[in-house]
């Protein structure tokens, strides 16, 4: 007899992670390739002496580190096991079956996911030229949507909307309605038009900035996110939905660990080097022949249509692994420079032209 589990299940999509594949270069997974810092791995070993307890689970010496550093309060901040774990907090938090989330599409894959698993209705608003369309998604909105995520830049094509637009869209948006501000790359955008989702915090209390320790910092094996919301409401939501004691001692450490002074010089240092280094990338891949949409991530983005798959399987074979969304293109993550010449002599080899 086959167990009774929620017929949903057998229509929601897999989350795919980048592959790991040995002896190949991986460029799937919008990490960076650097290790944390040492001063990073010893509070992490410092702190795993102590695991036979539980974690703080208000994750409070964190939370006050990111409330100073941000210049907002604490009750405004949310610590997280991963931003990916806020965003699903933020939907249990807001969506009962039948209502309602807005997103853009093609964007960070684990929104319909999460909005599938809570039985409220993805409502997918398609990018045009690679960009979120944020006057569609406003148009979008019914009495039954509770939530929007803007990802901003967006996963997978690192395009960014600027502060005109998104200023622009947070004024059509009903004052009740939460809207998600994913920053999950906030530190590898280089163009001053694209705001800093906290200066919109005071005009917009429906708002909620959400922020991860994976990307710039080089944590994501830890699991570290975090939220800023202007309403406390917010951050109380997301406190209620969270799994209780799902940010590890070890994570909230490093974490900590990581907002130090002289960690974050290194941070700002290889933040500057992903920068330089994909505009490199992508100058080479547009000599190349390919389209390659301006980046304000850690990554870009190669609509490849139905080539994809192919060209990504051919990349594999010259030891590079890219991240492939079927019948849509290839994300490619910027790696240190020599992973990235590895990735372009590959690109060269597979050029549209070549
Ligand atoms: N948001 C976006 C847009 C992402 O690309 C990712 C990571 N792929 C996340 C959130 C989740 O990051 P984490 O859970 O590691 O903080």
């Amino acid at each position: 007899m086959s167990l009774s589990l929620r017929p949903m299940l057998e229509r929601l999509p897999a989350y795919v992670p980048g592959r790991s594949v040995p002896g190949a270069i991986k460029l799937a997974s919008n990490e960076t390739s650097y290790p944390p810092l040492p001063h990073v791995i010893e509070r992490i070993a410092a702190v795993a002496a102590q695991a036979n307890r539980y974690p703080d689970n208000g994750a409070a010496a964190l939370t006050d580190a990111l409330a100073q550093r941000l210049g907002v309060r604490r009750d405004q901040v949310r610590v997280g096991g991963g931003s990916v774990a806020l965003c699903t907090q933020l939907v249990q938090a807001v969506a009962d079956a039948d209502d309602e989330i807005v997103f853009a599409w093609r964007s960070f894959e684990a929104y319909p996911i999460i909005t599938a698993v809570s039985g409220a209705s993805a409502i997918q608003v398609p990018l045009v030229e690679h960009v979120h369309d944020l006057a569609g998604m406003a148009e979008r909105i019914t009495g039954k949507t509770r939530l929007l995520f803007v990802c901003n830049p967006n996963n997978p094509t690192g395009t960014a909307v600027g502060r005109e637009a998104l200023v622009r869209f947070l004024r059509a948006v009903p004052p009740d309605v939460v809207v998600a501000l994913d920053e999950a790359y906030r530190e590898f955008v280089a163009d001053p038009d694209v705001p800093d989702g906290l200066t919109l915090l005071a005009e917009f209390p429906n708002l909620v900035v959400l922020r991860t320790f994976s990307k710039a910092y080089g944590l994501a094996g830890l699991r570290v996110g975090y939220a800023i919301a202007a309403d406390p409401a917010i951050t109380a939501a997301l406190a209620q939905t969270q799994v209780p004691f799902s940010i590890s001692t070890v994570a909230q450490a490093a974490a900590l660990a990581s907002l130090e002074p002289a960690a974050q010089a290194q941070m700002v240092e290889r933040v500057r080097e992903v920068g330089a280094e994909r505009a490199r990338v992508r100058d080479a891949l547009l000599r190349l022949g390919y389209a390659v949409p301006p980046s304000q991530a850690n990554f870009v983005w190669l609509p490849l249509g139905a080539a994809t798959l192919a060209w990504a399987a051919r990349c594999e074979e010259h030891k590079v692994v890219v991240r492939a969304f079927a019948d849509s293109g290839v994300r490619v993550t910027i790696g240190n420079p020599t992973e990235n010449d590895a990735f372009l002599a590959a690109a060269e080899a597979l050029a549209p032209a070549g």
